[in-house]
């Protein structure tokens, strides 16, 4: 009875197809935890390490709840490297595979018109770093008009890299009425 399947969750059938595609066969601990409150909208602050699932746990209920038809982005996730955000952008393209969930990837060091023009398509869902993000929302190459859902992923190297101020000048420009989810790893501080 401990191992419960991603059955409970009542996932649509282009998701629960990818997740068989992907083999993951149960939940793991956090994504227990995570998809049921994440599924009803509310707000939450998730202490999770590498390796837990993570991405999945946020990831999963994000692909579930967005409007394919919407062109503009519903979703932001927020990462502290470049390495993370081309990662999470993987992770979340296979799991929104069958719905044709499209993911748009922008960081430092890469042509910002390559991604202007990316930017300008049919995006379901933009992963980033907070220096490269704020600068297309500034510029208004990024409308952030149709977001529902921000991620802020490794909140703690968010913190200790500096980003805190990069970080509060997205949100102030985010809607209001959106929810919003932290992911820390399980340290204090
Ligand atoms: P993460 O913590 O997000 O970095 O994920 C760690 C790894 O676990 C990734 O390779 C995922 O593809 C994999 N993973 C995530 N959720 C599951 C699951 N429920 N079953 C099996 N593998 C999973």
């Amino acid at each position: 009875m401990s191992k419960k399947s991603f059955n409970e969750f009542a996932l649509s059938n282009d998701i629960t197809k990818a997740l068989s595609f992907l083999n993951f066969e149960h939940p793991t601990p956090v994504q227990k935890k995570v998809i049921p409150i994440a599924l009803e909208k509310k707000d939450l602050i998730v202490k999770s390490q590498t390796g837990s699932g993570k991405t999945a746990a946020f990831g999963i209920p994000i692909c579930e709840m967005i409007e394919w038809e919407e062109n503009k982005p519903q979703a932001l996730i927020l990462t502290p490297t470049r390495e993370l955000a081309a990662q999470v952008k993987e992770d979340l393209g296979l799991i929104g595979k069958f719905k044709r969930i499209k993911v748009a990837a922008i960081f430092g060091k890469q042509s910002f018109v390559k991604q202007k023009i990316e930017l300008s398509q049919k995006n379901h869902i933009v992963v980033g770093t907070p220096g490269r993000v704020l600068d297309h929302i500034q510029k208004g190459t990024l409308g952030v008009g149709k977001l529902q859902f921000l991620v802020i992923d490794e909140a703690d190297e968010m913190l200790s890299m500096g980003f805190i101020d990069q970080v509060e000048a997205i949100i102030e420009k985010l809607p209001q009425e959106r929810v919003t989810s932290l992911f820390s790893a399980p340290f204090p501080e």
